[in-house]
């Protein structure tokens, strides 16, 4: 089989670097919730999506949480790959990334305390929104009780991967669930309804977090997931150096993916969402 040559303007995670579809009026920088709670499919998603807002609020004093839905089993290319080991090393890789968005932590919040990434440990490529996995979100939700969730949009067009679509609509169904007292009361928690929800990959923006001042945290926890940099990221580290630099190179695409959703804005570095905030 062929491999693919990765398209050099095409952006991370397949996401466009051209001019996204924005709905209407796009709205700038809310004000930093208190606490926020990202959900990915898989180790690397958030860092994607929205690791500059991550850390832009971290900085101000948000507290942030992770929520990895399955365990990136699937992401290596070698087909003699052990797959538990694999499992470990994405899992540690996401601990470094998340540490890298929120800083070092303060006695209170060592930056690797379990709950600041936690882990559904699905399989990869098996995703489902089943009554489970619901289950298992509105906990972390209920207990967790975010300000602000962050996800994948699950109404995307034209988007391949199954598991980007079920961690969408499995977040939007928990945040439901969450909310509402008739959802899992058996769970013994109080029901919480967050002030926002802010949809990376968006079909269609509506909102842009100023970004400036943040590429470099988002790019730097990125390289974090040092598995993926050749699948994922395009990044052959044999045999290169100078200004061929493939890593070099992954930041400015990084970048200009930061531009192409700030232009929404009149920033020069954004990451875009479509917030929903009448929860
Ligand atoms: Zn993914």
């Amino acid at each position: 089989m062929s491999q693919v040559t990765p398209d050099p303007e095409a952006g991370p995670s397949g996401l466009p670097t051209g001019d996204l579809p924005a709905s209407g009026p796009v709205t700038t920088d809310r004000a930093t919730p208190s606490s926020a709670l990202a959900i990915g499919a898989h180790p690397d998603d958030i860092e994607f999506g929205c690791g500059a807002t991550l850390a832009k609020w971290a900085a101000a004093g948000c507290r942030v949480h992770h929520l990895v839905l399955t365990d990136g089993s699937k992401g290596t290319w070698d087909p003699s790959a052990d797959l538990a080991d694999l499992v470990a090393r994405r899992a540690d890789e996401c601990r470094a990334a998340a540490a890298t968005l929120t800083g070092p932590g303060t006695p209170d919040t060592p930056a690797r305390r379990d709950d600041r990434v936690q882990f559904l440990d699905r399989v990869d490529g098996a995703l489902e929104n089943g009554a489970a996995e619901r289950r298992a979100v509105v906990e972390i939700i209920r207990t967790l009780r975010p300000a602000a969730i962050l996800g994948h949009d699950p109404w995307r067009r034209y988007r391949l991967h199954p598991d980007h679509r079920a961690a969408g609509f499995l977040t939007v169904d928990a945040l439901v669930a969450a909310r509402d007292p008739h959802f899992f009361p058996d769970l013994g928690l109080v029901p919480h309804r967050p002030d926002a929800l802010l949809l990376f990959e968006a079909d269609e923006a509506n909102h842009v977090e100023d970004a400036g001042g943040f590429a470099e945290t988002k790019i730097e926890a990125l390289l974090c997931h040092a598995s993926q940099w050749q699948s994922t990221m395009g990044i052959e580290t044999t045999g290169v150096s100078g200004n061929d630099d493939p890593m070099v190179a992954f930041g400015e695409k990084v970048r200009r993916q930061l531009a192409s959703h700030g232009r929404l804005a009149g920033l020069r570095y954004g990451e875009a969402f479509h917030v929903m905030d009448d929860l």
